[in-house]
């Protein structure tokens, strides 16, 4: 049976503090040889998932900004399916709304409630790079934002983070879009979007390619459910604060013991290499 791997980046693949592949690099050469692919499904755009891409020299399809988009290279399949454009190098299944239109939501709701929503289209990348600790360089990438935008709630007014919260969900919700909270960032993106549904489509086509396929899951926030809750195998590794999301429980799930790439690994050699 053929074995698919998708698998969140930041906090999971990547060092949740330093955003370091290190640790997963020979294990990534093992599944190479071994022909097993490696699907990034992240919050990251396309640009940053193409740096990856070609840094863990990976050729597979990849899900950006939150299953707001699947890409996958020209050569991949052999048969054609439905997509929604192509690039060069890509077909890509948009199942996002426009980046413009997400931000007019927020600005909406920022206008309505007096809320200090402050997101990545806010923000110079020298901002973005000193808030999220990555690179200026990558700090550019991450701006290149198309299908989902991620922002931050600024505390200005007495009202419990809990309580803002669960009223930002409720305007987004009823504004007809849909969001997640990352390690570091909330997420708004299309109601069609979401790395759940994005997985589904994409081990559709696997499925064709290959025949039986085996689904393998990787996450470590509360943005990885809908994709952990969609593949055969589902791992949770513990977040950058040493713990297990505890959100996220469902009686499939296995939670390994190794915060971020340290379970990373343990996770592939326990359940794929083995
Ligand atoms: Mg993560």
């Amino acid at each position: 049976m053929k074995q698919i791997i998708f698998t969140d980046l930041d906090g999971t693949l990547l060092d949740g503090f330093n955003y370091s592949f290190k640790k997963a690099l020979p294990y990534l050469k093992i599944l190479k040889e071994k022909k097993i692919p490696v699907v990034f499904c992240t919050c990251k755009t396309q640009a940053e998932n193409e740096y990856f891409q070609k840094k863990l020299k990976n050729n597979t399809p990849f899900i950006a900004e939150n299953g707001g988009a699947i890409f996958i290279p020209k050569n991949y399949f052999s048969f054609s399916f439905p997509y929604s454009k192509s690039s060069k190098n890509y077909f890509i299944i948009e199942l996002s709304e426009p980046y413009k239109k997400l931000r007019a939501v927020l600005n909406k709701i920022k206008k309505e409630t007096g809320f200090k929503i402050k997101g990545f289209g806010d923000m110079s990348a020298k901002e973005v790079s000193e808030d999220s600790g990555l690179s200026l360089k990558m700090a550019k990438l991450a701006k290149r934002k198309n299908y989902n935008e991620s922002f931050i709630l600024l505390n200005n007014s007495n009202k419990d983070e809990a309580e803002k919260e669960k009223i930002l969900f409720e305007k987004i919700k009823k504004a007809g879009f849909n969001f997640t909270h990352g390690g570091r960032y909330y997420n708004i993106f299309g109601k069609n979007a979401g790395k759940g549904k994005a997985v589904k489509i994409l081990a559709k086509l696997f499925q064709k390619e290959f025949g039986e396929i085996k689904t393998i899951g990787l996450g470590d926030s509360l943005n990885d459910l809908s994709m952990l809750k969609v593949v055969d195998v589902p791992i949770l590794v513990k977040n950058k604060n040493g713990i297990w999301n505890p959100k996220i429980k469902f009686s499939k799930l296995y939670r390994i013991n190794g915060i971020g790439p340290e379970g990373w690994v343990k996770g592939i050699e326990s359940f794929v290499l083995k």
